[in-house]
């Protein structure tokens, strides 16, 4: 029903699949982005048709509108996750979030032998960083390892902390598996210690809401572009008390509140984190994605995605062969899969030799999807620690948005009932 809000998909002779018209898209990678309402991209045509200026700088009519816009949408992204206005830096991506946690907070409060925990299920964005920063400070990474589902449980994290423990980094929601992480509960195993609960909910914010007070973190970062908003737009929460342990990151214009020619003082803020001038247009229109989806409103969200996912584990009962790895247990919607013996040796022509002894691979079923219109994702998802883990090189995942309806999924079993016709 709410496609009707989202204008790719009635765009005319759109370039989806094959010559075909987007109307016929059946788009299922909602967790590698998530398509535009109109009214995100009417706010930010509006912005750049009125109201373009830089922010922070203009003492001129324009220059003071955009800068009342850019801060009142610091507000609207804090009340979305019940932060403080102080507290909420503007980002590229949850990427860059959660490098300038490692750099700015990382670097100057980790030193030898300290220890930080990541989890084994985490996004590379989550766990190049703190890769990277072990390296560099000869810190010890220590692997919160889940179960054999990949399913995180807390008890496994409490015998990981230890008195040298400085940061747990964790997602809230599983790129790949879909499920919810129990983050909420950390805080008890952390007790009093000083550790920084650091969350990627890059994946949750589209699905459920984020509450930074229930989830008792000290940093917390997403991209906004998963949520119905414009690219080049991520969201940091650093919590105000940890702000005084940080250092700045990139240095340059509107950060800095006197240069000589040696020195420099820096804003004593959150906009320390904001040099150089920041996407805008971005802001005001990724502030109009959050209206949207509170229009809309999580409740109603949660049970129509809660609906389509109950069809969908229920629907793949009846495919043998295909192995569903997410866990149906508190998931939002993410659901990988692969396919296993399809009868390869009988696969026709080329197609034959798509198919291995452990069935297709899931780049070439990805393709085969595609050519039946739909979009979905193939590979590692870049979560390349969870898929060795679990054994295997690659899954498909299948992601909704709140667009999503029963047609779409119709679409996708009957697609994977075309694609097994073809090994049979
Ligand atoms: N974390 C998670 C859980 C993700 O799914 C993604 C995107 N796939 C990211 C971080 C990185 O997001 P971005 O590429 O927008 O920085």
């Amino acid at each position: 029903m709410l496609k009707k809000d989202f204008p790719i998909f009635s765009a005319k002779g759109g370039s989806a699949f094959g010559g075909k018209n987007n109307k016929d898209l059946v788009y299922l990678d909602n967790a590698a982005t998530a398509q535009k309402p109109r009214a995100v991209i009417d706010v930010i045509n509006n912005f750049y048709t009125h109201d373009n200026a830089n922010v922070h700088r203009g003492f001129y009519g324009l220059g003071e509108k955009a800068d009342a816009y850019y801060e009142e949408a610091r507000v609207t992204f804090a009340n979305f996750i019940n932060a403080k206005q102080d507290e909420i830096v503007f980002t590229k991506n949850a990427t860059e979030g959660l490098n300038l946690i490692a750099h700015a907070w990382g670097r100057t409060q980790c030193k030898e032998g300290d220890e930080i925990i990541v989890s084994l299920i985490e996004h590379h964005s989550n766990f190049l960083p703190w890769q990277f920063l072990a390296r560099e400070k000869k810190l010890k990474l220590r692997f919160w390892k889940p179960d054999q589902f990949g399913v995180l449980h807390i008890k496994d994290l409490e015998k990981l902390i230890t008195s040298r423990t400085k940061a747990i980094c964790v997602t809230y929601v599983s790129n790949v598996l879909g499920y919810i992480v129990s983050v909420e509960k950390i805080k008890e195993s952390i007790g009093k210690k000083n550790i920084a609960l650091i969350v990627d909910v890059a994946q949750a914010v589209p699905h459920v809401p984020v509450d930074v007070q229930y989830l008792r973190c000290d940093f917390l970062s997403f991209s906004v572009h998963k949520m119905y908003g414009p690219t080049g737009l991520g969201i940091l929460y650093i919590k105000e008390n940890r702000l005084h342990e940080m250092k700045p990151f990139l240095v340059g214009g509107g950060m800095a509140t006197e240069v000589s020619l040696t020195h420099a003082k820096y804003l004593q803020s959150s906009h320390v984190f904001e040099a150089g001038t920041p996407p805008i247009a971005e802001v005001v229109g990724g502030a109009e994605a959050v209206r949207y989806i509170t229009r809309i409103g999580f409740s109603a969200i949660q049970k129509h995605e809660h609906a389509l996912v109950e069809d969908i584990f229920h629907r793949f009962e009846a495919y043998p062969f295909v192995r569903v790895l997410s866990p149906k247990e508190g998931n939002v919607g993410v659901v990988a899969f692969d396919i296993q013996g399809v009868h390869p040796v009988r696969g026709r022509g080329a197609l034959r030799a798509l198919a291995t002894s452990n069935g297709v691979h899931p780049h070439d079923a990805a393709s085969l999807f595609a050519e039946r219109g739909i979009a979905l994702r193939a590979g590692h998802h870049c979560a390349m620690p969870l898929h060795t883990f679990l054994k295997i090189p690659a899954s498909l995942r299948l992601s909704l948005g709140l667009y999503n309806d029963e047609r779409d999924i119709d679409a996708f079993f009957k697609a994977l009932d075309d694609i097994k016709k073809i090994f049979d």
